[in-house]
């Protein structure tokens, strides 16, 4: 038996899944196009160094958000697998329950408690 009612941490995950979904669809059709695409074709960022200078912070601030969606939605696609897989609510380093607590605020968190702090979120 799995040592968390997964049933409610599924849709947890589904829900923020969709969230970021979303987010991500506005994101792209901020931004259509990449990066590279668009260096180069543009001569008038010339005349007007400081719009560039803001152009170029926005766009590094998007794909920042943009990056952390995608991380966000791969972190939630690998939970969802360890819930068909039955190992979700474990940590993948010591093995031991979650717990509830820390999983209702990350549930697509693989670690717990103590091995977040040495291996990240
Ligand atoms: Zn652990």
């Amino acid at each position: 038996m799995s040592p968390v009612d997964t049933d409610r941490f599924q849709s947890l995950l589904q829900e923020e899944r969709a969230r970021l979904v979303k987010e991500l669809e506005f994101l792209r059709e901020e931004n259509p196009g990449s990066v590279e695409e668009e260096t180069g074709e543009e001569t008038h960022f010339d005349q007007h160094p400081a719009d560039a200078a803001t152009a170029t912070h926005d766009r590094e601030v998007d794909y920042t958000i943009e990056e952390s969606a995608e991380d966000a939605l791969r972190r939630i696609d690998a939970a969802l697998a360890r819930l068909d897989a039955g190992t979700y609510g474990v940590c993948r380093v010591c093995g031991r329950g979650i717990g509830e607590e820390r999983l209702e605020a990350r549930p697509w968190t693989d670690l717990c408690i103590e091995h977040a702090r040495t291996f990240g979120p």
